[in-house]
């Protein structure tokens, strides 16, 4: 039996848009049949890329061979785009942040339950190797418990483009990276987060930030620490992450990385004292090559199946979103208090909307 394609009209045809029109063609379940942007000249790059482009955001919703629409707008007017998309029948796919807090992405549930269409976020870093490799590690304890995840993204050429630099269009690189990082965290930690400290920063001058870096900790003892930097000469490792049993690091998207832990079979092994600057020590002395094993990262988990084959087997009623609107909305959740510790400069609790899977 033959699976439906499902035709998709990419709405905003900026960079990610065009790059999800590349990265559909791959898919089989998903065609995309046509753009619309408000540039004419994103219109003409579109038919140029072999895609018609619509005339007006109207027409794509009169069009009853329009299954589905996907938003890859500036994030400000993300809300009004899918809900009038659901509200003419169509399905959704829209780019993250989906919106830039809890209230407006509550009614956007609202809708999608009341007209039956299904509304899916793009958190496509869920896929992201480094982050399966990580997540892998949590679950099956390969260097005992996770205690402290350190997970950050560095780079050194500021703030990108035009709109993402206003807070009108919800620009800033917490509402930009650090909605991919925050959702990792969400998706892998199955434990209550109990507070987060935060500082934005604003080396560049701009109203929005230009990264900031976050303290989580879990009901479950796990403290993460997050940071985005777009300052950032030398990059530190994307994950630094400690055991109970070892420590590894992911340094880069090249996925370079090890772990180290200690040799249980040749037990403990007293350091010899090294100098370090102008005194001595033991305590901060590398440990000895027979006191440790270094090994390769462990082989990253995989998703049943890619973002879009997920995205239409749930159209179907075949499967369940893997990403879900109750993670998006706690993601968005924590955001917005992420936003409060920053700005009152207070340890922020009891704000975490977590339900327990089981
Ligand atoms: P962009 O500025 O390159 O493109 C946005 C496009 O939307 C522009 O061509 C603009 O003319 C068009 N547009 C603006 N308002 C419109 C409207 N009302 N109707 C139709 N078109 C409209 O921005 P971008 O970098 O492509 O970002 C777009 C979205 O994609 C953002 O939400 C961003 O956060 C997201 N994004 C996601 C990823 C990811 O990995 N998931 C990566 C980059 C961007």
């Amino acid at each position: 039996m033959s699976l439906k394609t499902h035709s998709v009209v990419i709405v905003g045809y900026g960079g990610m848009g065009s790059y999800h029109g590349k990265l559909i063609l791959d898919n089989t379940r998903l065609k995309v049949t046509g753009t619309y942007d408000v540039l004419a000249s994103r219109r003409e790059a579109s038919k140029e890329d072999g895609y018609p482009a619509y005339e007006s955001y109207e027409a794509v919703l009169e069009d009853p061979s329009v299954d589905v629409v996907l938003i890859a707008t500036p994030n400000d007017v993300h809300k009004e785009l899918v809900i009038s998309a659901m509200q003419h029948g169509k399905h959704v796919i829209c780019e993250k942040p989906v919106t830039m807090n809890v209230k407006d992405f509550e009614e956007m549930m609202t809708v999608a339950k009341e007209t039956g269409r299904v509304l899916m976020v793009h958190q496509n870093r869920r896929w992201d190797e480094d982050f399966r490799i990580i997540k892998e590690m949590y679950d099956k304890k390969t260097i005992g418990d996770l205690f402290q995840i350190e997970s950050r993204v560095h780079g050194a050429n500021g703030i990108p483009g035009d709109w993402r630099h206003l807070e009108a269009y919800g620009g800033g690189m917490l509402l930009d990276w650090g909605v991919h990082l925050l959702d990792q965290f969400v998706v892998m930690i199955d434990s209550k987060i109990t507070s987060v400290t935060s500082r934005l920063s604003f080396i560049l001058g701009d109203e929005v930030d230009d990264g900031f870096d976050a303290v989580l900790e879990f009901e479950n003892g796990v403290t993460a620490i997050v940071e985005v930097g777009t300052t950032n000469f030398i990059t530190l490792p994307r994950w630094y992450v400690k055991g109970t049993e070892g420590t590894a690091v992911i340094e880069d998207w090249s996925l370079t990385g090890r772990s180290v832990m200690q040799n249980r079979e040749v037990g403990k092994i007293e350091p010899k004292p090294i100098k370090a600057g102008v005194g001595l020590t033991k305590t901060m002395a590398p440990p000895s090559e027979e006191a440790t094993v270094t090994e390769a990262l462990p082989k990253a988990f995989e998703h049943e199946s890619s973002f879009y084959d997920n995205f239409a087997n749930v159209v179907e009623g075949t499967a369940e979103p893997i990403v879900k609107n109750s993670e998006v909305l706690r993601v968005l959740n924590l955001i917005e208090n992420v936003f409060k510790a920053a700005r009152t400069r207070e340890v922020v609790k009891d704000f975490d909307i977590y339900e327990p899977k089981n």
